[in-house]
């Protein structure tokens, strides 16, 4: 069972859709999911060599492909950068910048188009 509801796509999680998912639909530019298990729906992006690709846990599938995501996005990438003890250099903004980087995972991905 997958205890995340967001994830960045690579082999391992590739070959766990393989195994533990149905393929549902395809639509636009996603892949709808269905975990044989638990029967919950994901999304996955399709593969382009310039987007990041996600295999996201859908709250529901009606309008599936509209779900907005960005918020989990957001909070996968500070937990896969973590946080250094810097403030974010963004004006007024006074979270914690990412490690290695010198604004936090909202700038960074908002302003900056970081997304992992
Ligand atoms: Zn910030």
């Amino acid at each position: 069972m997958l205890k995340e509801n967001i994830f960045y796509v690579d082999d391992t999680i590739l070959k766990r859709i393989d195994s533990d998912f149905e393929l549902i639909e395809k639509k636009d530019w996603y892949k709808l999911y269905q975990n044989k298990a638990d029967k919950s729906f994901w999304r996955l992006d399709e593969w382009d060599k310039l987007q990041v690709q996600m295999f996201v846990k859908l709250v529901t599938i009606e309008n599936w492909t509209e779900f907005d995501d960005k918020d989990l996005r957001i909070e996968l990438l500070k937990k896969s950068r973590g946080l250094s003890i810097e403030k974010c250099n963004w004006k007024d903004c006074n979270k914690k910048a990412l490690n290695n980087f010198v604004f936090c995972e909202l700038h960074a991905y908002k302003e900056m188009g970081i997304r992992k």
